[in-house]
């Protein structure tokens, strides 16, 4: 496909950690944007931060990015038109723009010393004026200045911000407009010459073409900075749209407070990419026409504009995102399901590592049976407790089992299980269905009074799957050499009666 005129988009994270769930709904937002243009995803990594990135953390972000399902046209591993993709081998070319900008006289070199600036803050502050930098340095004499850096002073390389108000168009915010005011001459290139974001952002984008700005709007205060520079080097200003901040339910900015916060977390979690990719894309975009939850990624695709996308803070909404994630685990097919869920089986000791035929069969019907009722897969293990043992003491313990052992008559009934499981073959859900029976004619109990203590002798609670499917799994599981060991129902009728018995 021919991409010219097509819009350029991109992702440009600080490989300083991992990728937060505020970034990665940016990187969706770019992504929604280029595949439903026609346009380019560009990844960029901007390192320039040397103490905090690391190597690590960006090959994490990019699995993290492909595991959620966002690739990227063009990027530091894929190449592209407009190299290099990652800030770190792009220092030369930062260099040449800044001494553009002093020959220019759009930019100065500025000597002042860290204590001498904080001195300037806090005056500032103490006359109630913005704290601003002064533009002390702006005033020196360029022969002067060159030759104190060729003395070998230390300076840092500023911006000269226009004396006008500075205006951008914001997709999302409308028209911005900050007063030159309250705008610093922003430090282009540190004293160690490290050029810095508000620099180095400016010369990537336009370098890579980009026509949309989309990140988040803890950037919209260096917007004016950037756009002051588009200008001082002569070159198009795209066009910006700055998402709103994710708060947790305390409107609080989301942070580690409040739990799982990075992609990692959520795959940890057992939460499925679609679900939340679907689940993000709506935390700030509203699709138009309706309340429409469900949204396959075509779905999003088709559907996404940044018109639609909200300037008020979206609240994390973990229980939307648990009933997506629901939703999207029944969809599956089994077998995804399978593998993933054995996973978080095995990590919790419940599964071997290398599991037969055998074990592997047993396990898929366990995960067929438990899986529809958990939220996220890391649920599993917990729930698949009661299909390997009971607590029959714990069960008792509980006020509303232990009501309904204060009828007798539901002893009686634990009891008459006892001599009729007693050898060792194993107990099919045919011989149960007709033990049940048969202890239902011995003693008149029925309904409740006959299912509700044979389910708690069984596994620990009132409520649970369908004998027909349960009891198949805890005989064939006994069998089976496990981790942990599946005590049959013959184990637990025999330990439920013991507990009942020390209870007296
Ligand atoms: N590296 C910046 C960040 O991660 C990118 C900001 C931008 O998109 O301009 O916040």
């Amino acid at each position: 496909m021919d991409k010219t005129d097509k819009p350029r988009v991109r992702f440009a994270p600080s490989p300083t950690g991992q990728l937060h769930i505020g970034n990665v709904r940016t990187a969706l937002y770019n992504w929604l944007f280029a595949r439903k243009t026609g346009g380019s995803f560009v990844l960029r990594i901007e390192d320039t931060d040397v103490e905090r990135s690391e190597k690590r953390f960006e090959t994490q972000l990019m699995e993290d990015m492909k595991w959620l399902g966002l690739d990227w046209d063009e990027g530091p591993d894929v190449g592209g038109p407009y190299p290099p993709y990652r800030q770190s081998d792009k220092m030369s070319v930062y260099r040449s723009y800044a001494d553009r900008l002093i020959r220019e006289q759009k930019a100065y070199y500025c000597f002042c010393t860290a204590e001498q600036l904080e001195r300037e803050r806090q005056q500032a502050m103490a006359e109630g004026r913005q704290p601003i930098y002064s533009g002390k340095c702006r005033e020196l004499d360029r022969d002067e200045a060159e030759r104190r850096r060729t003395d070998g002073e230390a300076a840092a390389i500023r911006l000269k911000i226009p004396e006008h108000p500075i205006r951008f168009h914001d997709i999302v915010r409308g028209n911005v407009e900050f007063s030159n005011e309250v705008v610093s001459d922003p430090i282009i290139v540190r004293s160690s010459g490290m050029p810095v974001y508000n620099y180095v952002v400016v010369i990537d984008d336009a370098d890579m073409k980009i026509t949309h700005v989309i990140r988040g709007d803890d950037h919209i205060s260096n917007t004016p900075k950037q756009v002051a520079l588009y200008e001082a080097l002569g070159l198009p200003v795209p066009e910006f749209a700055h998402l709103s901040t994710i708060l947790g339910p305390d409107r609080e900015r989301l942070s580690k407070r409040h739990g799982a916060t990075s992609v990692a977390n959520f795959r940890e979690m057992g939460v499925l990419p679609e679900a939340l990719m679907n689940y993000l894309a709506l935390l700030g975009w509203a699709p138009s026409g309706g309340d429409r939850e469900i949204f396959p990624e075509d779905d999003l695709i088709r559907e996404f504009s940044l018109e639609r996308v909200t300037p008020a803070p979206a609240i994390f909404d973990n229980d939307k995102l648990n009933w997506l994630n629901r939703h999207y685990l029944k969809q599956s097919p089994p077998e995804r399901i399978h593998s993933l869920a054995a996973g978080f089986l095995q990590r919790a000791g419940l599964l071997p590592e290398t599991a037969d035929q055998s074990i592997t069969a047993w396990a898929n019907r366990l995960i067929d049976l438990l899986a529809p009722y958990v939220d996220r897969l890391e649920q599993l293990p917990q729930r698949a407790s009661i299909i390997f043992h009971t607590d029959p003491q714990a069960a008792l313990a509980s006020e509303e089992n232990s009501q309904v052992f204060a009828n007798e008559k539901a002893i009686v009934v634990v009891q008459g299980f006892g001599p009729r499981i007693a050898n060792d073959s194993p107990l099919t859900a045919e011989r149960f269905k007709a033990v049940t029976n048969e202890i239902k004619a011995e003693t008149g109990a029925k309904g409740k009074d006959l299912f509700h203590p044979v389910r708690i002798a069984l596994i620990g609670s009132h409520s649970g799957p369908d004998f027909d499917r349960l009891i198949p799994l805890i005989e064939e599981g006994s069998r089976l050499s496990l981790p942990v060991h599946v005590e049959s129902v013959r184990e637990r009728v025999q330990e439920f009666l013991a507990a009942l018995e020390q209870r007296k």
